[in-house]
């Protein structure tokens, strides 16, 4: 049962980041942000805050692009100029993408999600 207060103050901007990159509820910090991996909930089981309303789109996956990009980029070349056998470098390059991939883009987009919350943008809005 959610015991959602009218006079429950709004967290800070990096505070609600923070609580999304932890798959929390950037308004209480206590519910889960995600019914699966990807998978916003629509409202918080604690709080009863509302993000039916929040639609992080391709956002998140152009952020862990922007962020994983400066470090794979690099080390495949790295990897690709080192001599080592293609194997190698393909095993290398596709287990660091995917591994980077699979570990950002759930945090990104928690963020993400905690970052249109705390600045009051809702989907539609432009
Ligand atoms: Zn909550």
């Amino acid at each position: 049962m959610p015991n959602k207060s009218p006079n429950q103050s709004r967290p800070h901007t990096g505070r609600a980041i923070w609580r999304g990159v932890r798959h929390l509820c950037p308004a209480c910090g206590k519910g889960r942000l995600f019914s699966s991996c990807l998978k916003p909930v629509s409202q918080c089981a604690v709080c009863g805050e509302d993000y039916a309303h929040i639609q992080a789109e391709d956002g998140p996956s152009w952020l862990t692009i922007l962020l994983l990009g400066p470090v794979l980029v690099p080390l495949t070349l790295f990897v690709t100029f080192s001599g080592l056998s293609i194997a190698l470098v393909l095993s290398v390059a596709v287990v660091s993408m995917i591994g980077g991939v699979l570990l950002a883009l759930p945090r990104v987009k928690g963020g993400f999600i905690g970052a249109l919350w705390a600045l009051g943008i809702r989907s539609g809005d432009r």
